[in-house]
């Protein structure tokens, strides 16, 4: 069975999806895909639910809520030897775009925690990903019928 996992388009993601996309197709392929116009709150707090307590909390519930998402299912392409978690990881890059490398998908944006926290919001880095194989099971249950 070819590796899974979960994967979404923050809402500054959707709109660079083009690229963003062209970038994750290089370790995996799209096996689902459901776009929100507007994610609805109870979804959000479902995914972040171990955030629920952090002081940055309701910023990231702000920056999601009643905005567009692009959530997907991806399975791992052929010949890769690599855990497509550490693929993934390695393509995301750091939650801090300021320290992402360059060629990452969060070296993207021009956001930083730095000048996030100066204005009270959540970082904005484009992308969510599933950690490791338990949490993308249930990450993608939230979003899918079949995993
Ligand atoms: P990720 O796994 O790299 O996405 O990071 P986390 O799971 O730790 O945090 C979830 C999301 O909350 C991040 O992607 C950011 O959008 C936001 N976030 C996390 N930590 C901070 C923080 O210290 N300050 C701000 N402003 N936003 C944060
Ligand atoms: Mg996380």
């Amino acid at each position: 069975m070819k590796q899974r996992t979960f994967f979404m388009l923050k809402p500054d993601g959707v709109k660079l999806e083009e690229e963003i996309l062209a970038r994750i197709k290089s370790v995996a392929e799209i096996v689902a895909i459901k776009k929100y116009a507007r994610l609805p709150l109870e979804k959000i707090a479902q995914l972040y639910e171990e955030h629920k307590d952090k002081p940055f909390y309701p910023w990231l519930v702000d920056y999601l809520k009643d905005n567009p998402a692009t959530l997907m299912i991806l399975e791992k392409k052929d010949g890769l030897n690599e855990d497509l978690f550490s693929l993934i990881d390695k393509l995301v890059g750091s939650t801090d775009p300021k320290k992402a490398l360059p060629g990452t998908i969060r070296s993207l944006s021009p956001d930083s925690l730095e000048v996030a926290y100066s204005q009270n919001r959540a970082v904005q880095n484009l992308v969510h990903r599933s950690e490791n194989e338990t949490t993308a099971q249930r990450e993608a249950a939230l979003f899918f019928d079949v995993f």
